[in-house]
């Protein structure tokens, strides 16, 4: 199946053509000709599917033909919930849209508000946002809704756990009631549903991989090892691996600096990106890492989130996160677009409930590596895939133990699965997209 047939035109499918896009991913096959039909979206697939085109491109397509927007209005709003996805996101339209005589803009908080007023004022096809600025932005007269064609909620999932459900809400109000409306997630929580039933009209429901499954094509396993010793065992995994590319994940802001600072006496360059920090560092730092400037980024989730890094070979979990489900939008930041990823953790005792609750989450015990010099004085407990209630029956062995079963079916000694040899979810269109052909950001 080519993207030829979903419904395009010709100037948007030459500049897919130019970015180097064979065919569309799963997610995009389904979404498109939906999106192209008028139907509201509800599309659950894991990061690195490509869900920023499957929306864009047919918002394109739809725009192409309509009206151009007129002063201070906008056709369609797209809603993301951190300033760098927003970031992306125009980045995206502005790329896909770059042969047609269409206008974008993105608005976010944390820079000057005036110059966004500016661009609002002659009107704009598509404004990418931040819910916070753009009800600044409302608030000022700045932008208005009256001819608002179509509303995306991106990562809406992540908008929820960040608290913009108000906001969401108070945005919705200010939209006439007659758009389209497109909703993206992760993951389809019970919470998103109840969003959505406010907010999507009779849905075309896509879900391109099964909830809570971790990205195929990424290598993932655990380093035991004490608290303290933490900083020394990333230091030495970093140069023993010779890891040129890294983004490692810490709980707190305060925990990224102090990492940062830790690995730039040890002589790498490293950058913190979190919320405390301006815009303006955390673009730099974002570049700086992108062109290989920077080897080591050091990140909390808020401020990682649906960061696309083309290739990003190795993610690291200095600390597990607190909610097992950023376990997976961390690792999903590796192993994109069909490209093979590893992921390690690094554990200590007093996290095995966070590796536990993970662990089951993945449905998957994560292969232990100790490195020498490293092992733990106070020992993690053993993993074991407890049943969800005492009373369910055990499901079988097999099927529960990840490495045990995959030393039998030709994994390396890591457990880790050939990624060529996995021919679950997303992966397989993308194997066509080698390393050459990827553009360079
Ligand atoms: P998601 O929003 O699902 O996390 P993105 O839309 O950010 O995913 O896309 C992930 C990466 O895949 C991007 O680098 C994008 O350029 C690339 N990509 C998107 N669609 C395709 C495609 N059809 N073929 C190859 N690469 C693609
Ligand atoms: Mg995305």
């Amino acid at each position: 199946m080519s993207f030829t047939t979903l419904g395009l035109s010709a100037p948007i499918l030459d500049t897919i053509a130019e970015q180097g896009y064979d065919k569309p991913s799963p997610i995009q096959l389904q979404a498109i000709p939906a999106v192209l039909n008028g139907s509201d979206l509800m599309a659950a697939a894991q990061t690195g599917t490509g869900k920023t085109a499957a929306f864009t491109l047919p918002i394109l397509e739809i725009l192409s033909k309509g009206q151009r927007a007129q002063a201070n209005q906008a056709r369609v709003l797209i809603l993301t919930p951190t300033r760098e996805l927003a970031a992306q996101v125009a980045a995206s339209v502005e790329t896909y849209g770059k042969k047609l005589p269409l206008t974008s803009t993105v608005v976010f908080g944390g820079v000057k508000i005036n110059p966004q007023m500016i661009k609002l004022r002659r009107g704009i096809d598509v404004l990418v946002a931040t819910p916070g600025r753009l009800l600044d932005l409302y608030n000022q007269n700045a932008v208005r809704f009256k001819h608002l064609e179509i509303l995306v909620l991106d990562e809406a999932d992540r908008m929820l756990d960040m608290g913009f459900i108000h906001d969401i809400r108070k945005i919705i109000s200010f939209l006439p009631k007659q758009r389209q409306n497109l909703m993206f997630s992760a993951t389809f929580s019970d919470e998103i549903r109840k969003l959505a039933k406010g907010m999507v009209y009779n849905p075309v429901e896509i879900s391109v991989s099964p909830r809570n499954t971790t990205a195929s094509t990424v290598k993932q396993w655990i380093c035991p090892v004490d608290k303290k010793k933490k900083p020394a065992l990333l230091l030495q995994l970093i140069v023993d691996n010779q890891w040129d590319q890294v983004l490692v994940f810490t709980k707190t802001k305060h925990g990224a600096n102090r990492l940062t600072r830790y690995l730039e006496e040890g002589g790498i360059r490293a950058a913190a990106i979190h919320g405390n920090k301006s815009q303006a560092a955390r673009t730099k730092a974002l570049a700086n890492f992108k062109k290989g400037m920077v080897q080591i980024l050091v990140a909390t989730d808020i401020a990682a989130r649906g960061l696309d890094i083309d290739q990003l070979p190795q993610v690291v979990n200095f600390d597990l996160p607190n909610v097992a489900e950023d376990y997976i939008h961390r690792i999903g930041r590796t192993g994109r677009a069909g490209s093979t990823g590893q992921a390690v953790s690094l554990v200590a005792a007093d996290e095995f409930k966070l590796l536990s609750d993970i662990e089951m989450l993945i449905k998957q015990i994560l292969v232990r590596e100790s490195v020498d010099g490293f092992e733990p004085v106070h020992v993690l407990p053993q993993s074991r895939l407890r049943p969800v209630r005492a009373n369910k029956p055990k499901k079988p062995k097999r099927s529960k133990i990840g490495h045990t079963d995959g030393q039998r079916s030709g994994e390396n000694s890591r457990g880790h699965k050939p990624a060529g040899k996995n021919k679950k979810q997303a992966g397989s269109y993308y194997k066509t997209r080698n390393k050459s052909s990827v553009r360079s950001r």
